[in-house]
């Protein structure tokens, strides 16, 4: 065999993580599965207008993440394939919930292969559970004063109340 199987295959995730939820968390652990190292990446340049900070966010990742030894939490302002050629990436990850997701996601593989050759994407489809499940709809539920603890990992739960609490008030 060459020494291209026998090298550490280093895989990025990124997102807003804004923040985790159960879905991001499931890709996590199956990517990390695949990989020799994840790389769970923060990424705050969007359009998105977030509600935590990437300093909170990166916080909530290491709390849910504590138990997978292959992960690491980082997080980046610029664009992904500077991180990605910088950092030593071999695969950019993304999880797929639904064809709406698809158009996105599909263009951004796109896009970033055509910035960096070397820049393969793979999608790992959302399991049927959290299929459904998005940031967006974590903040509106927890906001309104719902109950969160199906949708986040419960090392979390008391951190997002306790952000939309003091919006209440
Ligand atoms: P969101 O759309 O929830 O704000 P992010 O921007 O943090 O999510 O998404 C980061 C990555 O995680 C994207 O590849 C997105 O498709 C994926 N993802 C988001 N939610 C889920 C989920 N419930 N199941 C699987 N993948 C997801």
């Amino acid at each position: 065999m060459g020494s291209n199987a026998e090298r550490m295959r280093k895989a990025v995730y990124p997102g807003s993580f804004d923040p985790v939820t159960n879905g991001h968390l499931e890709i996590i652990r199956r990517a990390a599965n695949l990989f020799d190292k994840l790389v769970v990446l923060v990424s705050f340049n969007g359009a998105k207008n977030a509600c935590f900070t990437p300093e909170e966010r990166v916080e909530m990742l290491h709390k849910v993440c504590y138990d997978i030894p292959n992960v690491e939490i980082d997080s980046f302002d610029g664009l992904l394939v500077d991180y990605f050629s910088e950092h030593g990436c071999d695969i950019i990850i993304k999880g797929l919930r639904a064809m709406s997701d698809f158009e996105y996601e599909f263009q951004m593989a796109h896009i970033n292969k055509h910035l960096c050759e070397r820049a393969e994407t793979v999608f790992l489809c959302a399991d049927s559970q959290s299929t459904y499940l998005s940031s967006s709809m974590v903040k509106q539920i927890a906001s309104l004063g719902g109950d969160i603890s199906a949708f986040v990992p419960a090392s979390i739960v008391g951190d997002i109340n306790k952000r939309f609490d003091k919006e209440r008030k």
